[in-house]
C-alpha cells in the first residue's frame, strides 16, 4: 500500500533579486511514498537544489502546496554536498552538535551516538578530527550527525560529488546501504544518472529551468544479492541508463556541447 509521506502540488518558485526574477519551478507535483527511495535527476542549474529547500521548508512556494501527511512525526534530515564538519571538533563532538545546539545532550544521546558509530564502522575514528579521516568515512560521519536527528524524511543534495568516482562509487552504495536497512524514506538530488538507477525507487526527471516534471520511472532491477554495486551489472541498468540520457540531452539541446 502507497501511503504519501510528502505532496508537492503544482509547486512554482522564483528567486527575486536586485537583477531581477529567476524562474526556478513551474508547476511541479509529486509525492513521495513512506519508505521509497525517490532520485531527482535534471540538467545543471534547472533547480533541483531549489526544490529540497522548498521541501525542507527553507524557501517557501510562490504558488502551490508542499506538505506532509503528518508533520509532527515527519522530522526532516538534510545533508549537502559537503560534509560539513567541522575541523577542529573530533567526530564524536561533530556528531553530537545537534543534540549540543538543542541542549539534548544526555545519556540517550550520548547512547545513541556511540550506536551509529558502531553501525556505521566508525568506532575506532570517533576521538579523530575529520581532516585524519578518508572522504568516505567522512560522509558517513556527517551521515551519523544527520541521523542523530531521527529523521523520517531525508534530503540529500549531491551527497557524494566531492568525492572522486572509485570512492563515490563504494560510499554511494554503502550509505545507500544504510538507508535502505532503515527503511528512512529518502529523496536525493545527483546529477549522476547511474547513481541514481543504481539507489532508487523511482526517479524524477526535471525540465531545463524553470523545471517542470519531464517524466517519472519506476526503477525495478534484477539483482543476484542486495549489492547496490551489482545494480550497476543488472541486465535493465542499460535500458533505465538510455531513458534517462536521452531526455536529459534533449533539455542541453546541442547548442550547450
Ligand atoms: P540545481 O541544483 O538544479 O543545479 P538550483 O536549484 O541551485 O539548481 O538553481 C536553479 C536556478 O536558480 C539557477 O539558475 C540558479 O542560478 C538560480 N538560483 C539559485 N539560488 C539563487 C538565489 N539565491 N538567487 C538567485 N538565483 C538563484
Ligand atoms: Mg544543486
Amino acid at each position: 500500500m502507497k501511503e504519501p509521506i510528502l505532496q508537492c502540488q503544482n509547486v512554482c518558485f522564483s528567486y527575486h533579486n536586485l537583477t531581477g526574477e529567476t524562474s526556478a519551478l513551474t508547476n511541479i507535483s509529486f509525492q513521495i511514498n513512506k519508505g521509497e527511495f525517490v532520485s531527482v535527476v535534471g540538467p545543471s542549474g534547472c533547480g533541483k537544489s531549489t526544490l529540497l529547500s522548498l521541501i525542507a521548508g527553507l524557501n517557501k512556494p510562490e504558488s502551490g502546496s508542499i506538505f506532509l501527511t503528518n508533520p509532527e512525526n515527519t522530522k526532516i534530515g538534510y545533508m549537502l554536498q559537503q560534509d560539513h564538519l567541522l575541523e577542529w571538533r573530533t567526530i564524536y563532538k561533530n556528531i553530537m552538535l545537534g543534540p549540543e545546539i538543542s541542549k539534548t545532550i544526555n545519556p540517550e544521546s550520548e547512547k545513541q551516538a556511540l550506536t551509529l558509530l558502531n553501525d556505521y564502522g566508525l568506532s575506532r575514528f570517533q576521538d579523530k578530527k575529520p581532516g585524519e579521516l578518508s572522504g568516505g568515512m567522512k560522509q558517513r560521519a556527517a551521515l551519523i550527525r544527520t541521523m542523530m536527528l531521527s529523521p523520517k524524511l531525508l534530503l540529500l543534495d549531491e551527497p557524494f560529488s566531492a568525492l572522486d568516482y572509485q570512492t563515490r562509487l563504494m560510499v554511494s552504495a554503502d550509505i545507500g546501504r544504510i538507508i535502505r536497512s532503515a527503511g528512512i524514506t529518502t529523496v536525493l538530488v545527483t546529477h549522476d544518472l547511474s547513481e541514481a538507477i543504481a539507489l532508487s525507487d523511482r526517479i524524477l526527471i526535471l525540465s531545463k529551468r524553470p523545471a517542470t516534471i519531464k517524466k517519472e520511472i519506476a526503477v525495478s532491477l534484477t539483482l543476484p544479492d542486495d549489492s547496490l554495486l551489482a545494480a550497476r551489472n543488472a541486465p535493465e541498468f542499460q535500458y533505465y541508463f538510455s531513458i534517462l540520457w536521452k531526455e536529459i540531452s534533449d533539455e542541453y539541446g546541442t547548442d550547450s556541447l
